[in-house]
């Protein structure tokens, strides 16, 4: 059993909630006593938030089961219906939003395609896919927490573009959550697509209670979002994980930040497209990729063979630099090039400390597949400490 510590004090009370709901969600129903073991918090401080979110439909009490001796023991789990979230997530060529219960199950999905859209082209597309997922499945409105969405490139953490990111120009600076929660009348929250798939796989897929990990994201770009010591990890300016442009040969290719040699230019969606000589937006698609893997096509190896070693190189960088529990790739590449491109990783750089034992292989392949930073935004607004949502449906039910 895993699960996060949860700290005592009064002002933290929405970190703790998080926390409950989280060591629910990762573990399965848990009683007061065995949450209290693995959150670190007192008794009575568990039981408090036990009754709040009982009293808002969050949790809800399950069979009591006959203990040894004393009471009967009574094992919460979350109540699905209780609350709702929306993830989005916008790539290049595509925008896609699901519907999500309060344990992360998908209700509706709608996907839209898009070429490099600009803000005005995309926001009333993102919103317009809000108010179809709202339409398609009945639920009460007023439990919509409200939607996360991932996106290339880094943010400020008040949701504004700090970086351009060079996979979706025009960009840089424009205030995309703040944007759509006017358009949409929902709250908004925005993470970029690394994170929010490392946020993703550590809920549903292999990462699942992990306490240190790091997400390689293989979209258009190159990404890291990394979990570390039970943390996500941002970095100062929440530049952290834009390993992207990290020189992987010195003079190499000429990349759009103005460095020569960077990952990105070997190791995306993007090197992909130009090494196979894939032009225009009708081919710049995973699906034309999967295809090629599909038929044995040999620039597809080459591809891989090229891009081998600076991914080789980059997962013995992370391993170095942060000694993670292990590495999981994933993103928006197509799960067989994905697979295809690990297939030729192996054997990796010897690791610093060959003898220690290890209970997880190095690398894993991540297990939610394309949805990964989607679902992963649609947890933002769950596990969002300041959501003032949560507050609204704590507030005693008028019924
Ligand atoms: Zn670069």
């Amino acid at each position: 059993m895993k699960a996060i510590s949860g700290t005592n004090l009064e002002q933290a009370k929405s970190h703790n909630r998080r926390v409950v709901i989280e060591a629910i969600r990762t573990n399965g129903p848990l009683s007061r006593a065995a949450l209290a073991r693995l959150t670190a918090l007192s008794t009575q401080t568990v039981s408090n938030i036990v009754e709040e979110l009982e009293g808002a439909e969050l949790l809800k009490a399950e069979a009591p089961q006959k203990a040894a001796r004393g009471q009967p023991i009574t094992p919460y789990s979350i109540n699905p219906n209780g609350a709702y979230s929306i993830g989005l997530e916008l790539e290049r060529d595509h925008a896609v939003g699901v519907l999500t219960d309060l344990s992360g199950h998908v209700r509706a999905r709608v996907e839209k395609a898009v070429d490099r859209p600009t803000p005005a082209e995309a926001m009333p597309i993102l919103a317009g896919i809000v108010d179809e997922l709202q339409r398609s499945f009945p639920f009460d409105r007023t439990r919509l927490l409200g939607a996360g969405i991932a996106m290339p490139g880094r943010y400020a953490a008040e949701g504004v573009t700090s970086l351009s990111p060079v996979t979706l120009p025009g960009w840089q600076d424009y205030p995309v959550a703040r944007e759509l929660a006017e358009l949409t009348g929902v709250p908004v929250l925005i993470e970029n697509d690394a994170t929010a798939a490392a946020i993703g796989e550590r809920l549903y897929g292999v990462a699942r209670g992990l306490s240190s990990f790091v997400y390689l994201f293989l979209g258009g770009g190159i990404g890291a979002g990394m979990f570390l010591d039970g943390h996500l990890y941002k970095g100062s300016r929440n530049n952290a994980g834009e390993i992207g442009h990290m020189i992987v040969v010195p003079n190499g290719l000429a990349c759009v930040c103005g460095k020569r040699g960077c990952l990105d230019r070997y190791v995306s969606l993007g090197s992909a497209y130009e090494y196979l000589d894939l032009r225009g937006p009708e081919q710049h698609d995973p699906e034309t990729l999967a295809a090629l893997v599909e038929q044995g096509d040999s620039r597809i190896d080459a591809w891989a063979e090229a891009a081998a070693e600076p991914m080789r190189q980059t997962i013995d960088f992370l391993e170095l630099a942060f000694d993670p529990q292990t590495i999981v790739l994933g993103g928006s590449m197509p799960p067989s090039l994905l697979q295809h491109l690990a297939g030729q990783l192996e054997p990796l750089h010897a690791p610093v400390n060959p003898g220690a034992e290890r209970n997880l292989p190095r690398m894993m392949i991540g297990a939610t597949g394309r949805d990964t930073a989607i679902l992963g935004a649609a947890a933002l607004p769950i596990f969002s400490e300041t959501n003032p949502q949560f507050d609204v449906l704590q507030k005693p039910l008028a019924r």
